[in-house]
């Protein structure tokens, strides 16, 4: 059942702003998530009706007598690469709609790609068809992959051009579903253009709408808040360095409460394992490279801290004692989710004190070895090398340092020695936890170069095949790419 968006009707006009949507000249869906449509009570034939078209591209609820609340821009401010900006907000972007899973979790869906809104600032509010497709492609596979994101429901196109630096290309829309899209940057609005009673008013908002079973009371409450977004964050950060996954722009308008991924830029997976890797062409310094997601993530929760601190407790310096607190759990946190991530991936059940040396080892090997990420971690759990202890193919992983790899590999064999499951028991469960495909970035590129051609066989080809991850499959998708076929950088409008 579609209802208002909550985000509408309990906040007060501060925090958003209603907007009409045009109707797009002549919007068509080109990808239609049928499994999550399902999932939220929503009608496949009724979306491809002229009503369920009209809801898609520009919010119409069905049955709107009696419902005053349309479409709203939710206002937000933000720290871009690392500078405050303090008007923000949905530039090109509307919540449309709440609903509930099966299951009775209430979710918002938004729509990418409304045209010109009250933040659209000197943006034209447009989404564009490669993007769209790639947000679709990118959170869906990490759906299947087990991180927590933002979904996709469906893209369309508008039937009408839109201007690019490099020409005109097609205008599309994402309509997505999150638990919430709140950001760390919410509350920096909040705090620079309301005032403590409207962080608070925030607060309790998003208590309500995604920690429902946050008992504390009073001031309490607000530091219980903070100490479950930090452990989310923790979390999330964690999952995203296990499968190689580089946001790429984790401004704080882009961190959000719910610990969903939340907005697929320049995001993309790594081939070759290394620590500072970035695609992101805006990214010249590597601020949110690959290995220095977990501490920015901490900046970002840093600032969610500034604005909610004065709710801790009447006293100054009691409560900014209570945020430090709290935030010096994070790299506690983060550090026991990612080497538990780890030892998963490697297939440990036993714990060692010396477990992260060894990770430490096996990465470093990578790093030097020219290892893809993926493909050498899957090969790990292989039966030949699991169970036969047959290395020899996963030796030739690693073409840029056999020998630290030879080192590695008695290594491991020694510490194995220390595992109570069988080889087999073992194999299995590191086949369930180290992806045989991600989405990479040179097979995204084809399907979208294909797509934007009128040629969606293979984007859906490459959708279908991400929904199983850890499944065999003889696709040849687990292919690295060779390097003529190399995607290096990724841009905002990608
Ligand atoms: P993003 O890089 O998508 O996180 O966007 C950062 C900010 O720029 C947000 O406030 C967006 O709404 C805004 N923005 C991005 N692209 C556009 C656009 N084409 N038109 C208007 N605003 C935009
Ligand atoms: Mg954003």
């Amino acid at each position: 059942m579609l209802t208002p968006p909550h985000y509408a009707s309990s906040l007060p006009g501060f925090f958003h702003r209603s907007i009409t949507l045009p109707p797009p000249p002549a919007p068509r869906i080109v990808a239609l998530n049928t499994e999550l449509a399902q999932q939220l009570g929503l009608d496949v034939d009724w979306l491809h009706s002229a009503e369920g078209l009209a809801f898609l591209s520009c919010g119409m609820l069905p049955h709107r007598e009696g419902i005053s609340s349309g479409p709203v821009a939710t206002a937000y401010a933000g720290h871009q690469f690392g500078q405050f900006v303090p008007s923000l907000g949905d530039g090109r972007a509307a919540l449309i709609a709440d609903c509930q899973t099966k299951d009775g979790h209430p979710l918002e869906l938004q729509i990418k790609g409304t045209g010109p809104t009250p933040f659209s600032r000197n943006g034209d509010g447009r989404n564009t068809l490669g993007p769209a497709l790639r947000e679709y492609l990118v959170s869906e596979a990490m759906h299947a992959l087990g991180i927590p994101t933002t979904r996709a429901l469906a893209v369309l196109t508008t039937g009408d051009m839109v201007e690019r630096n490099d020409g005109p290309v097609p205008g599309a829309q994402i309509v997505r579903v999150a638990r919430s899209h709140i950001r760390v940057g919410s509350f920096q609005y909040a705090a620079a253009h309301g005032g403590l009673d409207h962080v608070r008013q925030l607060a309790d908002f998003t208590i309500q709408r995604l920690f429902p079973d946050l008992t504390a009371k009073g001031p309490e409450r607000y530091l219980a808040l903070l100490k479950v977004a930090i452990k989310r964050q923790a979390q999330l950060v964690a999952h995203w360095m296990e499968v190689g996954f580089i946001h790429g722009v984790m401004n704080t308008d882009n961190c959000a409460l719910s610990g969903e991924t939340l907005d697929y830029g320049p995001c993309a997976f790594m081939d070759q394992f290394d620590p500072m890797k970035r695609f992101s062409f805006i990214d010249k310094d590597g601020r949110y490279a690959y290995g220095r997601q977990p501490a920015l993530a901490l900046w970002n929760l840093s600032r969610l801290a500034e604005c909610l601190f004065p709710l801790f407790d009447d006293d100054e310096d009691k409560a900014i004692e209570k945020a430090q607190e709290a935030l010096q759990d994070y790299d506690h946190l983060f550090h026991h989710a990612w080497l538990a991530g780890f030892r998963r991936k490697l297939g440990l059940a036993e714990q060692d004190e010396h477990d992260i040396r060894l990770l430490e080892h096996i990465l470093e090997t990578m790093h030097t070895g020219q290892a893809d990420f993926t493909n050498a971690f899957r090969m790990m759990g292989s039966p030949e090398v699991a169970i036969k202890n047959d290395y020899s193919a996963l030796r030739e992983l690693f073409p840029g340092n056999k020998g630290h790899f030879d080192l590695c590999r008695t290594e491991i064999l020694h510490r194995l020695t220390l595992e109570k499951r069988s080889a087999e028991a073992r194999q299995q469960a590191m086949q369930a936890t180290n992806p045989r495909i991600i989405p990479r970035n040179h097979q995204i590129e084809t399907a979208l170069s294909q797509a934007i051609k009128g040629d969606y066989q293979p984007f859906h080809h490459l959708h279908n095949a991400l929904k199983t991850p850890f499944a065999e499959a003889e696709d040849g998708l687990d292919a690295a790419p060779r390097p003529e076929e190399e995607v290096r950088y990724t841009f905002c409008g990608t």
